[in-house]
């Protein structure tokens, strides 16, 4: 396929459908016309790699817990990874408490209105940036994004994979010759709303509004494009997740910066390069890998295993319960002795949420 350019007669006339289109059948968000800026951010932020129906809990408890830019700077980063906690890719509630701070204390409270300032916010990319923009600020700044990309690569039958830089540099040079002077935020709003619901996955072409403007429809082949890169196949990771209580207390680490959960709290765990079987063998490796970390415990029981996937990995995760005997932690993570009413207060990784449920809902019973 070749590369498709688009004229200012294109333009405008794309431009104009897309408007038309929107007045009819523009999706009816909540936040559809709000211009607060941090309120845009947050919503931007949490809607990268997450869809708008999952989104709309978290941004309603997120909003209500910090409702401007201030409280969120002034709280710890626990506080916001508690409220975060269950979204998923946590740099990104991280980015937006150092991005908080930056804006209160560097910026002294007043947000920069042009995408190129905002972009050296923490976690701000120049999707993001385009958003906040002209959602909030009236900016004719563009956009690109996994719905509007689709749209895009359709209209000019792009023939490299979106992802690739060429792919990239095409769209968001389209997204710039597109992006109207005159309600940027509205347009790229429809942008938005017309690739979500019209040029999906299935594009549903027959109802579409610039079909007349559209490579891939004129030549055919809007089932081949976006060109998809095949994904890898999950890896699977084998964990034994380490239980480890003392009367009322249970032993939890903080995952280090930059691995899988950074900054999250959770259970100890060690790899292996198979299934975990509950084996006396197995419990008495455990019991040598708590000692390697300056602890003694007495095993108690194997808990039931369960499977979580991150990314492109499948964990299966099997949680061992171990009373602890003696000595102190000196394992490579820091770690501490919580309550179970304190644990409820710590930002956990979802699986150890997982077992520290079931804690609570065994807790006075047997353990196990
Ligand atoms: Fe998408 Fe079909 Fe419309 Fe082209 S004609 S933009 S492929 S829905």
């Amino acid at each position: 396929m070749e590369w498709c350019e688009v004229g200012s007669d294109w333009v405008s006339r794309f431009r104009r459908s897309v408007r038309r289109w929107y007045s009819r059948h523009g999706r009816q968000l909540p936040w559809v016309g709000q211009s607060d800026p941090y309120t845009v951010w947050v919503r931007e932020i949490m809607l990268q790699q997450t869809t708008v129906t999952a989104v709309m809990p978290y941004l309603e408890r997120f909003l209500a817990r910090f409702p401007n830019v201030e409280t969120l700077a002034s709280a710890t980063p626990d506080e916001v990874l508690r409220v975060w906690e269950g979204l998923g890719y946590y740099s990104r509630a991280r980015n937006l408490w150092k991005a908080a701070g930056v804006v209160v204390d560097e910026w002294g409270g007043t947000w920069r209105r042009s995408a190129e300032e905002l972009e050296a916010l923490p976690g701000v990319g120049r999707y993001t940036a385009g958003a906040i923009a002209s959602f909030a600020f009236d900016r004719a700044a563009p956009i690109v994004e996994a719905n509007t990309a689709r749209l895009f690569s359709r209209l000019i039958a792009l023939p490299v994979a979106p992802s690739s830089s060429e792919g990239r540099k095409r769209l968001w040079s389209l997204a710039e010759r597109v992006v109207p002077r005159v309600r940027p935020g509205e347009f790229n709003q429809a942008l938005i709303d017309l690739g979500a619901t019209v040029c999906g996955v299935e594009a549903r072409c027959e109802v579409c509004p610039v079909r007349s403007c559209c490579e891939a429809f004129e030549r055919d082949v809007v089932d081949r494009v976006p060109l998809r890169v095949p994904r890898a196949d999950p890896t699977d990771v084998f964990k034994v997740i380490l239980v480890m209580r003392r009367e009322r207390e249970v032993f939890v680490i903080r995952h280090p910066e930059g691995e899988r959960w950074g900054g999250l709290w959770g259970f100890p765990s060690w790899d292996r390069n198979k299934p975990v079987s509950c084996t006396k063998g197995e419990a008495v490796r455990v019991q040598r890998d708590v000692a390697a970390s300056g602890c003694e415990v007495e095993f108690l029981v194997w808990q039931k295993p369960f499977r979580h996937s991150v990314t492109r990995f499948r964990l299966h995760l099997q949680p061992i319960a171990v009373q602890w005997q003696a000595g102190e932690w000196l394992g490579t993570e820091a770690g501490e002795w919580v309550s179970l009413e304190e644990l409820e207060n710590r930002p956990l990784a979802v699986a150890s949420r997982r077992i520290a449920r079931r804690i609570e809902s065994t807790e006075g019973s047997a353990m196990g």
